[in-house]
């Protein structure tokens, strides 16, 4: 087991800092990183992920990389096409509705990624929910001109009764994010006809072979997302990706947003994908003794919550 913590390198929402557990089962590393502020019988499905990428192979690949979205944080214009051009992605996840700005910001950031990407290139946006449904009907038909047509609007309100009345409104397709965040939540996304699209993340849906399940039964396209792990929660997602009969880009590439990494061989994208593969972490940045203890400490709360035995399943 080994315990890792790093700086981010921008304050992500309240976020300065990342920390998890690693742990090491015959079929190699699984990672154990709930958010802080989750209880300990919302971290059962994220500790039933670690132990089944620890203990189990991958489920069979259907490609040997998988696209990843670039990431346009709510910068302004130039900023937006300098990093879209960087990237080499041809999918381009653009952060709107951020507080403090305009809808005219979001419409020139937008209009700034499309000139930058060219008329190939997927432009999806994410409002985290921040939009009332008269904000989200006003902003994205304004929205979805700049960007010359949109992939998809990502959570463009709050609740899945919003969401609904949004999608029913909108030609533009609505994903489903923060809606879709722990395994009971997906079905009244799909009862509600709330989402064109769903994103999910392994460690909250219980490992790759859950979600892929559940992509199964919901019937919808998926969106694979990071939950800010480590390379090697990472490797889960792409593994989950490159298991999908499809998949659209996949927002994994987040590993650059840590300060420092768990291993030399970090997974950062290529040509705007990622490679499927195992990752062994060979320089794992240490956690201070508080947060050690504490990461101890919610392990042994959280297997024995979940009747694992963890000294038996990775043995
Ligand atoms: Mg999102």
């Amino acid at each position: 087991m080994l315990i890792w913590s790093t700086p981010l390198r921008d304050r992500f929402r309240n976020l300065t800092a990342r920390d998890g557990v690693l742990l090491r089962g015959p079929a190699g590393w699984g990672e154990f990183s709930p958010f802080w502020d989750y209880d300990d019988a919302t971290c059962v499905p994220w500790l039933r992920a670690a132990v089944e990428a620890a203990t189990l192979s991958f489920p069979e690949p259907r490609r040997t990389s998988v696209p990843v979205n670039a990431t346009v944080p709510a910068v302004g214009p130039e900023r937006a096409a300098e990093i879209v051009r960087a990237s080499g992605c041809a999918t381009v996840k653009v952060k709107v509705a951020q507080a403090g700005q305009e809808l005219a910001d979001d419409l020139d950031r937008v209009t700034a990624v499309r000139d930058a990407l060219g008329a190939a290139g997927r432009i999806r946006v994410d409002a985290n929910a921040a939009w009332s449904v008269e904000d989200a009907l006003v902003a994205l038909p304004r929205i979805d001109r700049a960007a010359g047509g949109l992939e998809y609007a990502e959570q463009p309100v709050a609740s899945v009764e919003d969401l609904a009345r949004v999608r029913r409104a909108v030609s533009v397709p609505i994903a489903a994010d923060e809606s879709i965040r722990r395994a009971s939540d997906p079905y009244a996304v799909v009862r509600a006809e709330a989402a064109d699209v769903i994103v999910v993340k392994v460690q909250p849906l219980g490992g790759v072979r859950a979600t892929l399940a559940l992509a199964e039964e919901l019937g919808l396209p998926v969106t694979v997302s990071s939950a800010l792990e480590s390379s090697v929660g990472i490797a889960a997602g792409v593994a989950l990706a490159a298991a999908l009969p499809r998949t659209n880009a996949a927002g994994l590439a987040t590993v650059a947003m840590f300060a420092v990494d768990v291993t030399t061989d970090p997974l950062l994208p290529v040509d705007g994908s990622l490679p499927f593969r195992r990752v062994t972490p060979d320089a794992v940045p240490p956690a201070p003794p508080e947060v050690d203890r504490a990461w101890r400490e919610r392990l042994d709360r959280v297997a024995a919550l979940a009747g694992i035995d963890l000294h038996e399943v990775l043995a």
